[in-house]
C-alpha cells in the first residue's frame, strides 16, 4: 500500500483525535506501513556495474535463507557508508532493480562462431574449457622469450586483461599474479576508485 502525503496527514489527524477520544493512537501502527518494502529483508553491499566510478549500493532481498527459497531482490539503494557516492546513485544507478531482475538478462554463457550470425547457449564447462584451449594455443603462437636485444622478457602481448569496478581488491590481485604467470603485460581496469 503506497502513503501519499495527503494520507499521513489525515492519518496524523485521525491518530490525534483517536488518541484523545478514545485513548488509543493509531499513528505508529502508519509509522509502521512506510517501512514494510524492506523491513524484514536482507542488507548485502555491492557495487554498481555501470560505469568507472564504482558507486556503492546496498542489495535488499527477501527469503528466510531455506535452501528450498530463492531470494528475491526487491530494492536497490545507494550505500549512505560508501565513501565514493554516500549514498547517492545517478539515473543508471537509480534503475539497478530493473537490471538485476530483468527477464532479457543472460544468465548463461553464449558463443558466436566463426562465420556465424546467430548467438548460441553454451555451458559453463564448454565455456571454461573453449577459454582455456583458446588462451594456450595463443600464447604458444605469440610467446615471446627474449626480445630484439637478447634480454629474457617471457612475454606474450597477444593476449590483453581488462577488468571492472565491480571486481574486489582480492579478484584483482589474483588476476594479476594468473596474467603475469602467462606472460600477459597488457593488463587494465575500467575502475578509477
Ligand atoms: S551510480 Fe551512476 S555514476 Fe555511480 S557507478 Fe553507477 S553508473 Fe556510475
Amino acid at each position: 500500500m503506497e502513503t501519499t502525503r495527503r494520507d499521513f496527514l489525515k492519518v496524523a489527524a485521525v491518530g490525534g483525535a483517536a488518541a484523545a477520544v478514545f485513548g488509543f493512537d493509531v499513528r505508529p501502527a502508519y509509522a509502521q506501513l512506510s517501512q514494510l518494502k524492506i523491513a524484514r529483508a536482507t542488507e548485502t553491499r555491492s557495487t554498481c556495474p555501470y560505469c568507472a566510478v564504482g558507486c556503492g549500493t546496498i542489495i535488499y532481498t527477501i527469503g528466510d535463507k531455506a535452501k528450498n527459497v530463492t531470494a528475491q531482490v526487491v530494492h536497490v539503494e545507494g550505500d549512505p557508508d560508501h565513501p565514493t557516492n554516500r549514498g547517492t546513485l545517478c539515473p543508471k544507478g537509480s534503475s539497478l532493480a530493473q537490471d538485476i531482475l530483468n527477464d532479457r538478462r543472460l544468465l548463461k554463457p553464449q558463443v558466436r562462431r566463426p562465420g556465424g550470425t546467430q548467438w548460441e547457449d553454451i555451458s559453463w564447462d564448454d565455456a571454461l574449457n573453449e577459454i582455456a584451449a583458446k588462451i594456450k594455443k595463443t600464447r604458444d603462437d605469440s610467446f615471446i622469450e627474449k626480445d630484439a636485444n637478447g634480454k629474457t622478457v617471457n612475454r606474450t602481448e597477444a593476449i590483453s586483461w581488462i577488468g571492472g569496478c565491480t571486481d574486489t581488491n582480492e579478484f584483482n590481485y589474483l588476476v594479476v599474479k594468473a596474467m603475469r604467470a602467462l606472460g600477459v603485460v597488457h593488463l587494465e581496469n575500467q575502475a578509477r576508485v
